[in-house]
């Protein structure tokens, strides 16, 4: 931690007292759950980098490019289309958090019946302990679920918000209304930076989200391998990274990674033995630092192979058509890649479901855990139907509903011996 760290953080206005003991207890958790892995990617070292100075280097870059008079648009969820923010010159930065730290501050104002994720990116705010946060000068919420609707009015009390209307179903007109959002936010973003959104710029920042969707892609492709060669807890942090990291940077980073990986792959090599079970998580998604269901899954024999979450799959499934044309063509082809992402807000939201069930296979998936925050009603209502649908396919299914405290570890723990000790002895009969 640098003296100019410190004094950047101070004119931020961030609590440095909350921040330091925020530090202090992320790092350790770090290297209980991360840095005591055998057989790690050598790639991991800069994601291990990144997570060490979170704080540090990628600020003073956002810092940086706001003193040369650019601009950083915050976002909570992955419906806001950051093709347009790059296009405008603009850094976009995912905001949601995964720590209980906060969740007591945001207490203090927020029902304490709300899902952890709300509670924990609100807390970073009124806390002051987000350089990131503090960093932006405009915050992109969205009508997602009602939860965060509502705490985003009350948001908007301490910093610059605007709201996106995500419709809630999967009609002509909802497609109609969601384009006319998308428009909408190209002006509010050529408003906030002064920069004319063009088509050539456009046309680029398209290309780049797209490459950064490919790479991911490509490292969720090497965990379809038997054995699989990288930790489902290495896979998921470079999800989280690529968040809030330089897009470019990222690009590159996760392409390094992947070239090493494959190279596992064709030596038959893997971070657990062929016959480790193998899990896909499914449902709520996990911001950085919520490591916690994945770290007591791989501790307890098992290796999540894939997330089907918007820090997973939803979050680079399809890319944006590199066609060019008008501004208004490609934002219309960005709004219908936006309406392909099936969350739990949309009904009814089959196309999720029959994911699902393509993932289990792709992957070759022995069990599927269905992760649900605690008070997210989008996503413990549609669990029904998951367990439904798996329950028709014959796989083994197991719901979790939880936050981020630590409190229910141990009961996590017991059910999840006894689900892969399921999956074993199926396995065995089969
Ligand atoms: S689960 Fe829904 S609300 Fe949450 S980030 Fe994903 S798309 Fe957005
Ligand atoms: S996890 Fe559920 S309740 Fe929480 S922000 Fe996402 S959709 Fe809303």
């Amino acid at each position: 931690m640098t003296t100019d760290n410190r004094q950047m953080w101070g004119d931020l206005g961030i609590d440095l007292e909350r921040h330091d003991a925020l530090l202090n207890a992320l790092l350790p958790i770090y290297k209980e759950f991360y840095l005591s892995q055998r057989n790690r990617p050598k790639g991991m070292e800069f994601f291990d980098f990144v997570v060490g100075d979170i704080h540090g280097i990628r600020v003073q870059e956002l810092r940086q490019h706001a003193m040369n008079g650019g601009k950083v648009v915050a976002t909570y969820c992955v419906f806001v289309p950051e093709e347009i923010v790059l296009a405008a010159d603009a850094i976009p930065v995912g905001l949601c958090a995964g720590t209980q730290f906060s969740v007591p501050i945001a207490e203090e104002v927020l029902p304490r019946n709300t899902c952890a994720l709300i509670k924990s990116s609100f807390g970073f705010k009124l806390g002051r302990i987000c350089p990131y946060v503090q960093t932006s000068h405009l915050v992109v919420g969205e009508t997602t679920c009602d939860g965060k609707k509502k705490m985003f009015e009350i948001l908007g009390e301490y910093q610059p918000v605007y709201i996106m209307e995500v419709p809630n179903k999967k009609t002509q007109a909802s497609h109609d209304l969601w384009r006319g959002e998308v428009m909408a936010f190209k002006e509010v973003i050529e408003r906030l930076t002064g920069n004319e959104v063009v088509a050539d710029k456009l046309a680029q920042a398209t290309k780049l989200v797209n490459d950064r969707r490919r790479a991911l892609q490509r490292l969720y492709n090497t965990r379809k391998a038997r054995p699989v060669p990288i930790s489902g807890k290495d896979a998921m942090l470079v999800t989280q990274v690529s968040f809030y990291d330089d897009v470019a940077r990222c690009v590159q980073q996760v392409n390094g990674l992947c070239d090493e990986v494959e190279g596992r792959i064709a030596a038959g090599e893997g971070v657990f033995p062929p016959d480790t079970p193998r899990i896909l998580i499914s449902g709520s998604p996990m911001a950085i630092p919520n490591w916690k269901l994945h770290h007591i899954l791989e501790t307890a024999g098992a290796a999540v192979v894939c997330e089907e979450s918007c820090t997973g799959t939803r979050y680079f499934s399809d890319l944006v058509p590199e066609d060019g044309g008008t501004v208004e063509r490609q934002l219309g082809n960005i709004a219908d890649r936006y309406m392909q992402i099936h969350c739990a807000c949309f009904t009814p939201n089959d196309e999720r479901l029959d994911d699902i069930v393509r993932l289990t296979r792709e992957y070759q998936v022995d069990g599927v855990v269905h992760y649900n925050l605690q008070f997210c009603h989008t996503y413990a209502n549609e669990a029904v139907k998951v367990a439904r649908v798996l329950a028709k396919e014959g796989i083994p299914l197991l719901r979790i509903e939880t936050d981020y405290s630590d409190e229910d570890a141990g009961q996590l723990r017991t059910r999840v011996d006894a689900f892969l000790e399921m999956i074993r002895k199926c396995s065995v009969l089969d």
